[in-house]
């Protein structure tokens, strides 16, 4: 009797500890699939370029800080679908949250980048909308611009890989590639070096405050130029409709989310 209780002890001891390792195995796999599962968060800061103080082109009937601030709330909306992302933005009206001082652009630029920092941003997309200086009517179409190779490669490299999954999208709702004037490389994905300013190892710095800062706050920031308005078709057909405000917003979060891997909700 003494025995086979034993036994049955032993054997009961013994599906226990069956059932804790399987059990204690379940958990540690369970916590391992919630690692991987748990991505990190990505942060990201849109900023509408341009405010009321701070203007944008102006050309017939269209107003690029108006067109930037509606571009901005859809491609936040678009985004907002996704997983795993939260989004800013720089401005939420046509005011500039900044100050309202004409004179203080810079201040302005510098402020949209602080604020960047402080909501630790992984990137910032500056969006805003094209006008030829010379009414060269035939410059039109979408072209990012991201940091130059120079101080910070790194930054370079994803501006790159962002700016054309940007720009793959905004292909897609008919605009063209812009053969920029000032970078005339065919791909739509250009950088500008400022002439004669240079980053603390001496190469050459990127000419846009935004960008230039952005580096030095070691955050990839890309300038997105979403369409011309002063080419007739890109006005008519991209820029004068909330219904196409909204589609170059979803262009740009699809873009941005395919970058990042994103899942819809
Ligand atoms: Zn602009």
């Amino acid at each position: 009797m003494y025995f086979k209780f034993k036994k049955l002890l032993s054997f009961v001891l013994c599906l226990v500890t069956a059932f804790s390792v399987f059990f204690f195995n379940a958990s540690i796999s369970e916590a391992k699939k919630g690692k991987a599962a748990a991505k990190p968060n990505v942060v990201v800061v849109l900023d509408p370029g341009h405010d009321s103080t701070h203007e944008g082109c102006h050309y017939e009937n269209f107003d690029e800080a108006t067109a930037n601030l509606y571009i901005a709330y859809y491609c936040k909306q678009e985004l907002e679908k996704y997983a795993g992302v939260t989004v800013y933005m720089t401005r939420t009206t046509f005011e500039c949250p900044f100050g309202a001082d004409p004179n203080s652009k810079a201040g302005c630029l510098s402020a949209r980048v602080d604020y960047a920092k402080s909501v630790k941003a992984d990137i910032l997309v500056s969006l805003h909308n094209d006008y030829d200086p010379d009414l060269d009517t035939t410059q039109n179409g979408a072209k990012v611009i991201i940091p130059n190779p120079s101080y910070k490669p790194a930054l370079c490299a994803k501006g790159q890989q962002l700016g054309k999954s940007i720009l793959d999208q905004l292909v897609a709702t008919g605009l063209n590639i812009n053969n920029w004037k000032q970078c005339p490389n065919g791909t739509g994905i250009v950088t500008k070096d400022s002439s004669g300013a240079t980053y603390p190892d001496g190469s050459p710095r990127d000419f846009y405050a935004l960008i230039n800062q952005s580096k030095s706050a070691n955050m990839t920031c890309v300038i997105v130029e979403h369409a011309f308005c002063t080419n007739y078709s890109d006005r008519v057909n991209h820029l004068s409709t909330p219904e196409q405000y909204q589609q170059l917003g979803v262009a740009d979060a699809t873009g941005i989310a395919n970058f990042y891997g994103l899942k819809l909700k």
